[in-house]
């Protein structure tokens, strides 16, 4: 059993926190959100005043906040930043989905005063959350990997090491990135079907046995109607936010200008996902990408 500090307990945040609860750990939360606070208190959480609060003494202190700029204030902020607090104890364990120039900005503060720090950005969303089956996607050394790694398996199924320290931030908006490109592709082709007089749970069971295949068509088809449980049956709500995706997006291309990268399907996802975002549906889910090509009949 270790001591973990949490800190964040949003849509993702909150549900990771009680499976730390359920894996038997002594876990500690902070959040700005009182009602968030309360929920994991319910479910046997100590309750923290402060960020600083959570760190002191943690064996693993866990961070699932909105931005880059979250992360960076609250470990590095001069005033009260955790660099303050933490010990050479701690392995700081950071998923939160940012750019991973601030992930090794962080780590490199931290390590300098000889506190450990791994990015450990998740795929699977509020429901692989909730199940405990996410995939983490690591940046660290080998030793950071492995002493993370069982407190991982207890909000996770799949734990990959990508790399060093902001390897994680970097494989995990690569595989955004061909998600929305996927994504937006699937929901053309489909609608470029219907127009043709095809049944496009037809048409998903062709490409499904064609090499069309993909994750889209398996488990997550775009198209009101064909699958059950998916969020284009549930008017797009739940799932993984138009929002989140273009973030997602827009860090990708962050990543390719720095690196010097040749984007052209990421560019254009991240302009159509921009774009369907600005016209109302930032909240929906992503796969509402549909109605871009379906409305416009
Ligand atoms: P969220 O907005 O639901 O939760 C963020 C939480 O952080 C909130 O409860 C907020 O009050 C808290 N917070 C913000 N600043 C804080 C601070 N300084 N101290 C303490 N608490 C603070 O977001 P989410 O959906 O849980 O996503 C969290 C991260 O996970 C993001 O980086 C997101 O990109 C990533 N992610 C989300 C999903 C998804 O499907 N929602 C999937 C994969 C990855």
């Amino acid at each position: 059993m270790a001591k973990i500090g949490f800190i964040g307990l949003g849509n993702m945040g909150g549900p990771m926190a009680a499976n730390l609860l359920a894996g038997g750990h002594q876990v500690t939360v902070f959040d700005l959100s009182a009602s968030a606070m309360q929920t994991l208190a319910k479910k046997g959480a100590a309750l923290a005043t402060s960020a600083a609060e959570v760190a002191r003494d943690a064996d693993f202190v866990i961070s699932m906040l909105p931005a880059g700029k979250h992360v960076e204030a609250l470990y590095l902020d001069p005033e009260d930043g955790l660099i303050g607090t933490l010990s050479s104890t701690t392995l700081v364990i950071d998923s939160s989905t940012i750019d991973a120039a601030t992930a090794q900005k962080v780590a490199k503060a931290l390590a300098d005063k000889n506190i450990g720090f791994i990015d450990a950005p998740v795929s699977g969303g509020v429901g692989g959350a909730i199940a405990g089956t996410l995939t983490f996607i690591v940046g660290g050394s080998d030793a950071q990997f492995r002493a993370s790694k069982p407190v991982l398996e207890n909000m996770g199924k799949n734990i990959f090491h990508a790399g060093d320290v902001g390897a994680g931030q970097i494989a995990k908006i690569c595989n955004n990135m061909l998600l929305s490109v996927l994504m937006a592709g699937t929901a053309e082709a489909l609608q470029m079907a219907i127009d043709n007089g095809l049944d496009p749970s037809v048409m998903s069971d062709i490409m499904l046995q064609s090499s069309g295949r993909n994750w889209t068509l398996e488990l997550y088809n775009p198209c009101p109607g064909v699958m059950a449980n998916v969020p284009s049956s549930n008017q797009y709500q739940g799932g993984f936010m138009v929002d989140l995706m273009r973030k997602d997006l827009g860090l990708a291309m962050d990543t390719a200008v720095k690196s010097h990268s040749a984007t052209p399907m990421g560019a254009l996802a991240q302009s159509l996902f921009s774009m369907h975002s600005l016209q109302g549906n930032g909240k929906k889910d992503f796969s509402s990408i549909f109605e871009m090509f379906s409305k416009q009949q």
